[in-house]
């Protein structure tokens, strides 16, 4: 306990010492955002890290990478995907002035962002000769998005997954097994999404030579939370010309929900260096931030260490590990992002809650006035607009990421509400 203390100590002035320094775009070589990120593995995978961050960079330069990705991402997801510009939302919130874009993650194939990274990593492992892939899932999406891009590019797949989830989540373990892929429920802790990484980190460790490790989100050790977010950020990329061509200029706000912060890094980072566009994270408030169930780990966690990175987390007092809780299975992750973790110290981002019952009306005000059923995920984002268009200025222009759609839902959805 008393060490416990002393670490926390010395985070709060390492992370005063980080507000004073400019702001960075890009980790150090270590791959630290600030005094976030980093390489917190055992010594089996540093090897592999570095082999994969050494090629990483490699490719990064490589054009013919860049153009065999691009060509998947047109004619297999269907990119470039549309902003639609949500008029009778923004009538029935009271602010016929406001423009509201919502960029349509939704329409890509399988349905959400996730499948620009699986594409992207499983590409990169085959060009560093790996022959199996290996995965985590939590709700499954992420699963379903690497075994669609295993099948695509042919190549073996095996998804880990917490018992409870595979049994909650049977659709899309059936999915992945369409797919080809093998899924390995995992039966330890509490048979959830954590337990699935540690799960798949431990096999990483063991068969490093031939395997890839596709993380699904914008966090993990250093090179992880970089890949994720450069194939992330095509979204932001797309709407930064859309939106210009459109209405002739830039976003005053944008909005994204925040889960392990992958479709929020991807939509945000390509304005990052545009100082008068504001960026605002959703996080999941779950039953609400005065109880224990909620995914809110920028808004109430504190810097701890999670699956081979320092980041904001839920943790209680003993640096333990705290479950976390969302209406919304995506958003469901007690860690998040270190880039998230440092550019909200720095205040660059702003983060912020909704609950279940809110996101809940997000969810059925979107379908109801536009005809668009969102992600449960999504719909955190879609109805923060509701909490806040009364302060926003005249004519401003918002854009909301609509990570993903909402066919995975309905049933839940409709179990609830009736
Ligand atoms: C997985 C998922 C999320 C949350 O993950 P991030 O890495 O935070 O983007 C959000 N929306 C949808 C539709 C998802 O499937």
């Amino acid at each position: 306990m008393q060490e416990t203390k002393t670490i926390q100590k010395e985070i709060t002035i390492a992370v005063a010492k980080t507000e004073e320094k400019p702001m960075l775009t890009s980790p150090d070589l270590k791959g630290h955002f600030g005094i976030y990120g980093g390489k917190y593995v055992p010594e089996t995978l540093m090897s592999a890290l570095y082999e994969l961050e050494s090629y990483y960079k490699k490719i990064k330069k490589d054009k013919s990478f860049w153009d065999e990705y691009n060509n998947l991402l047109k004619n297999y997801v269907g990119r470039p995907s549309p902003i639609f510009q949500a008029k009778r939302l923004a009538k029935y919130l009271g602010r016929e002035d406001v423009k509201i874009f919502l960029k349509r993650e939704d329409l890509n194939h399988t349905g959400a962002h996730k499948i620009n990274n699986a594409i992207g990593q499983v590409l990169l492992a085959l060009k560093m000769g790996k022959t199996r892939i290996i995965a985590e899932t939590g709700a499954g999406q992420h699963g379903v998005a690497t075994a669609t891009a295993c099948a695509l590019l042919g190549v073996k797949c095996e998804i880990y997954m917490g018992r409870k989830d595979t049994i909650r989540q049977e659709m899309n373990v059936f999915r992945m097994k369409l797919c080809g892929a093998t899924v390995i429920p995992v039966d330890s802790g509490t048979q959830t999404l954590k337990d699935a990484i540690n799960d798949a980190i431990r096999d990483w460790v063991s068969n490093v030579t031939n395997t890839h490790y596709v993380i699904g989100s914008v966090v993990g050790p250093h090179p992880y939370p970089v890949i994720v977010r450069d194939f992330q950020s095509i979204i932001g990329k797309e709407s930064r010309r859309q939106i210009k061509e459109v209405t002739g200029r830039l976003p005053d706000l944008i909005i994204a929900c925040v889960g392990g912060g992958s479709n929020a890094m991807g939509i945000f980072y390509p304005f990052i260096k545009d100082k008068d566009v504001m960026m605002t994270g959703v996080e999941a408030a779950g039953e609400g931030l005065d109880t224990e169930h909620h995914s809110a780990t920028l808004s109430l966690g504190r810097p701890g260490i999670l699956h081979g990175t320092m980041s904001y987390l839920l943790q209680d007092n003993w640096g333990q590990v705290k479950g976390a809780h969302s209406v919304a299975p995506g958003l469901d992750y007690p860690g998040v992002g270190p880039e998230h973790s440092y550019f909200k110290d720095m205040q660059r981002i702003k983060y912020v809650a909704v609950n279940d019952e809110e996101a809940l009306e997000g969810f059925k005000m979107l379908s109801e006035l536009e005809g668009i059923i969102p992600a449960l995920e999504s719909s955190h984002a879609v109805y923060y607009l509701k909490k806040i268009i009364n302060d926003l200025p005249e004519n401003a222009l918002i854009l909301v990421n609509l990570s993903g759609r909402g066919d995975k839902d309905v049933a839940t959805v409709s179990n609830i509400i009736k």
